[in-house]
This record gives structure tokens, C-alpha cells and sequence, in this order.
């Protein structure tokens, strides 16, 4: 069991300024694993003075670009070397397979922090322009002070989404991990101040919607960068719209798989399955409405069954498992309670459906899959952020173009078929932000990733990624001057 008794604020271990503590409990074993306090809103006020002060006045914003990519380059080496302890503490805290979490929720983030230190040395931060009256140096400087909010399901992953880039742009950070999943975020604190991080440039503050909330609405903040539910996003958003605040949206998904009628199942769905029902369905990602062409329909259906029939449900700490646990006991009742809809609704569960056999704690929810999906259903149209998947028939490519984008979100997706030229027509049509053509990967750091419609506003990873934290300034030089460097 992990315990702290301090909060990291402002470059210290500082005592909470109130009395609660956070409880982590193993979604595995229904066991505590760890304790942090939870922040209140003066930790908050604290927090932000320090970052409002290290931006202000501090060297962080006044450091060249390369010279905080050390430092951000130091804790991804840091989290290379703790790789395996800190995908278990992950998995202690959420539940996620080890085996897919070791990559995801450790390798990645160390991937996306060398990526953003790589940026830093070719990023133009100054770029001389000739304009239409003369010359203007056009310099992108730090957005200022950040509140990064995040969730539980991937949560090293997009912590490091978010501090990689707003560090190496010069920014302060004030970062408030959910509640579930404060433990790897006290960790990656001790690493940031291990690589010399400057004290005001990262505080850490783990906390419920409310304290979240009080952080959106803080005047000391400049700019809100939030991952989570679409829900909270339409409320964090309006909250920044009335104060004219900088703020990035990454949201909710309910991603369409467009299986073509020439796909090779035996190819695809080894692809695609992984993806669909990726860390225990509860990513933002996941390829949960499974189109398949009407001719075809049954040869799907037997394919996904017996191959989700064979996933080895279990103790996400054995490398072997693919499914774990979801979170939380109230996540459990979510996801059966949509379970539920789902046959209400008429749909059909071909596997799954009830709790797996055997394993007497944690809070398990056999993958199951749904057919006889009309794309009209909640279970169609909800996220339900566990391992279930709708079947939902089509006639003709235009129909599962028009049935995927019949969506208010517009995350992910993915096409599979014997034509790549076929598949990247499909691709084009699908209003989402990423996309997978026959290919596994659904996100590569190194290029823009968010969401259309519902799904979010702005876009994470590659060099949009940094310019989420960036103000353009454009400077009018004197005639035949030229600035030195
Ligand atoms: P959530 O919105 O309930 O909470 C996310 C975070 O925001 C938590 O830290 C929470 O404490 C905080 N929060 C909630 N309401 C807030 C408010 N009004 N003001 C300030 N902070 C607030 O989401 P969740 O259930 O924890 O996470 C799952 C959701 O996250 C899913 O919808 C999933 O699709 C989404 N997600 C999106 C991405 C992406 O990149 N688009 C990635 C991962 C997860």
C-alpha cells in the first residue's frame, strides 16, 4: 500500500490544507491500496499562486525551449527505468491488463515526453516573417499558467499528453488527476522534481469535480486543458467561454469499426479486437460499434464470438489476462445497467452479459457482445466505457459511412478491407479525428489527435499538440533591421 501524507505544491511536499484523504482501492481485489490527501480549494489557491509566480518571474518561461527538454527528457529516461513498477501501480489503482498497460500507461508517456523534448529543438519558436508592410518576428510564447485535468483510465498517458508539451512551451502547470488514480500522478511528481524541475512549475492537487471546478473558474488560471467525460467538457468549456479563457477539449467516443464486404476476418480481427475492447473497454478510443455488411453478418457474429469467448478474463497483474476489472464498483453498475438497455431495446447478447464465472471479487463484467444493433439504440449511441460491443448491420458503403458519422461524437474509427484505395475513400468520409486504415495503431504522438463534434475541441500530440499551449505574437521591425537570434 501507497500513502502520502503531503501534497507536492509549488516544488515542496507541503501538509494538505484540510483533513480528507483519498482512498484508492484495488478494483482486483476490493482491497485499499493506497491514501493521499485530498486537496481543497485553498491547496488550490496555493497551487496557482506558485505557478502564477514561477511564470511570472520564475526562470522556467525564461529558459530556452532545448534547456526544459533536459528536464522533460530526464523523467522520460526516469520512467523507462521504473517501467514495470509503475505499469503495477497503475494497474493496482484501475485495473488495466499489465501487459497491454506496460506499453500504453508507461511506455507511451515516456514516448511522448522524448517526442516533445525532440520538438523543442525544431519547433520555430521565432519565426522572421516578411509581411505585407515589412518585416514581423513572429514569436510563439507560453500560453502562462495551465490547469490540466484528467481521468482514471489512461491517466499517465495524458498527464503526459498534457505537461510533455506545456513544459517544454514555457508553461506552469497545476495538475489535478482524478480521484481513482492519484498515486502514479504522486509519483510522477517525485520524478519531475528528481530531473530539477523549478519549484512553481508543477503543483499536483487530487481531487473530486467540485475542487476540479474551482480550478476551471480561478483567475490565476490562463488556460484549461481537460480530458474527460463529454459532460464535464460541455460544462468546463462554457465556464471558459464566459471568462474568455484558453481551453482544449478531449472528450467522449463511440467509434465505428467499418468492416468492408471484402475484409479478411482472420487478418482483421486480430487487429481489431484489441482495439475494440482495449483496456477493459474503458478508453475513449474503443472500437465499440462493430458495422458489419448484411451478407456477412452471421460470418461476423460467429468470428467475434469465438474469438472474444477465448480472451482470458482475470487478474490484470498476470501479463496473460486481457481483460480486467473496471474501475470502480459504481462503473460496474454502469456498464450492466447499459447492459440492461441493451436487451430492453431488443438487442441480443451473443456473449457475454453477466459477471465471469469463477472470480468472486473485484468488479468484473464479462465482454459481451450485442447483435441485432440498430445504430439508433442507447447501447449504439452512448458511451458505455466497458468491455460490451454493438453488431450493427449495413448495406452498401455509403450506409456504413452515413451509420458511423450517425453520431454526436467523432473520436476514432477504423475501416478493414482486402482495398486500401476502397478503405482510404472510406476513411475521408468518416468525420472523426483519427482514423485506422487496416492498421492497429489508433494514435501516433507524433501527429494530431481529438475529436469532431462532441468528441472535443482542439487536438493533442504532434506540433498542434504544443500549440495548444502557445500564444502567437507578431512583432513590427524597423526597416533594415534584423533581430540577432
Ligand atoms: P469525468 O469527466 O467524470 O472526469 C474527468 C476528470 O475531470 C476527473 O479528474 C474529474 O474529477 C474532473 N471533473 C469532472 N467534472 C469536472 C468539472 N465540472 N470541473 C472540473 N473538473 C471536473 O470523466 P471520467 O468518467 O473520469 O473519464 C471517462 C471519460 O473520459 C470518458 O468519457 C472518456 O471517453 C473520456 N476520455 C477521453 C479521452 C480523449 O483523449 N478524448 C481520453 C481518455 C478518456
Amino acid at each position: 500500500m501507497k500513502s502520502y501524507d503531503r501534497l507536492y505544491i509549488g516544488g515542496e511536499w507541503v501538509a494538505p490544507a484540510g483533513t480528507g484523504t483519498i482512498e484508492v482501492v484495488n478494483p482486483t481485489t476490493e482491497e485499499p491500496a493506497g491514501r493521499v490527501p485530498e486537496a481543497t480549494a485553498a491547496d488550490v489557491d496555493r497551487a496557482v499562486a506558485a505557478a502564477r509566480e514561477a511564470f511570472d518571474h520564475g526562470p522556467w518561461p525564461r529558459m530556452t525551449p532545448g534547456e526544459r527538454a533536459v528536464v522533460v527528457s530526464k523523467v522520460s529516461e526516469a520512467l523507462k527505468a521504473d517501467l514495470q513498477a509503475m505499469a503495477e501501480l497503475i494497474t493496482t489503482e484501475m485495473g488495466s491488463p499489465l501487459g497491454w498497460g506496460t506499453m500504453a500507461q508507461v511506455l507511451a508517456p515516456s514516448m511522448i515526453l522524448d517526442y516533445y523534448a525532440g520538438l523543442a529543438g525544431t519547433y520555430p519558436f521565432e519565426d522572421l516573417r516578411q509581411g505585407l508592410m515589412g518585416q514581423v518576428l513572429v514569436r510563439s510564447e507560453p500560453v502562462g499558467v495551465v490547469a490540466a485535468i484528467t481521468p482514471w483510465n489512461v491517466p499517465l498517458f495524458l498527464a503526459a499528453a498534457k505537461l510533455g508539451p506545456s513544459l517544454v512551451a514555457g508553461c506552469t502547470v497545476v495538475f489535478k488527476p482524478a480521484p481513482e488514480t492519484p498515486l502514479d500522478a504522486f509519483r510522477l511528481a517525485e520524478l519531475f522534481e528528481e530531473a530539477g524541475l523549478p519549484p512553481g512549475v508543477l503543483s499536483v492537487v487530487p481531487a473530486g469535480r467540485e475542487v476540479g471546478e474551482y480550478l476551471v473558474r480561478h483567475r490565476g488560471v490562463d488556460k484549461v486543458s481537460f480530458t474527460g467525460s463529454t459532460a464535464a467538457g460541455k460544462k468546463i468549456g462554457a465556464i471558459c467561454g464566459e471568462q474568455l479563457k484558453r481551453c482544449s477539449l478531449e472528450l467522449g467516443g463511440k467509434s465505428a469499426a467499418i468492416l468492408l464486404d471484402d475484409v479478411n476476418l482472420a487478418e482483421a480481427l486480430p487487429m481489431l479486437l484489441p482495439n475494440a475492447m482495449m483496456n477493459n473497454g474503458e478508453a475513449c478510443i474503443a472500437q465499440t460499434r462493430i458495422l458489419a455488411p448484411r451478407d456477412r453478418y452471421q460470418e461476423v457474429v460467429d468470428a467475434l464470438v469465438e474469438a472474444v469467448s477465448a480472451m482470458r478474463v482475470g487478474d490484470p497483474l498476470d501479463p496473460s489476462v486481457e481483460v480486467g476489472p473496471l474501475v470502480a464498483e459504481r462503473q460496474r453498475q454502469r456498464v450492466e445497467g447499459y447492459i440492461r438497455i441493451g436487451q430492453d431495446e431488443g438487442a441480443k447478447i451473443a456473449v457475454g452479459g453477466g459477471r465471469p464465472k469463477g472470480i468472486d471479487k473485484g468488479w468484473f463484467v464479462e465482454p459481451t457482445v450485442f447483435v441485432d444493433v440498430d445504430n439508433a439504440m442507447r447501447i449504439a449511441q452512448e458511451e458505455i466505457f466497458g468491455p460490451v460491443l454493438a453488431v450493427i448491420p449495413y448495406e452498401g458503403d455509403q450506409q456504413a459511412i452515413d451509420i458511423a458519422n450517425d453520431s454526436a461524437y467523432g473520436l476514432c474509427g477504423s475501416v478493414w478491407t482486402a482495398d486500401p484505395d476502397r478503405g482510404l475513400s472510406v476513411a475521408r468520409q468518416v468525420r472523426t479525428g483519427t482514423y485506422m486504415l487496416n492498421s492497429p495503431i489508433p494514435i501516433d504522438f507524433a501527429t494530431p489527435f481529438g475529436g469532431f463534434k462532441e468528441s472535443g475541441i482542439g487536438r493533442e500530440f504532434g506540433p498542434e499538440g504544443l500549440e495548444l499551449f502557445l500564444e502567437q505574437k507578431s512583432i513590427s521591425l524597423p526597416a533594415g533591421y534584423t533581430p540577432r537570434s
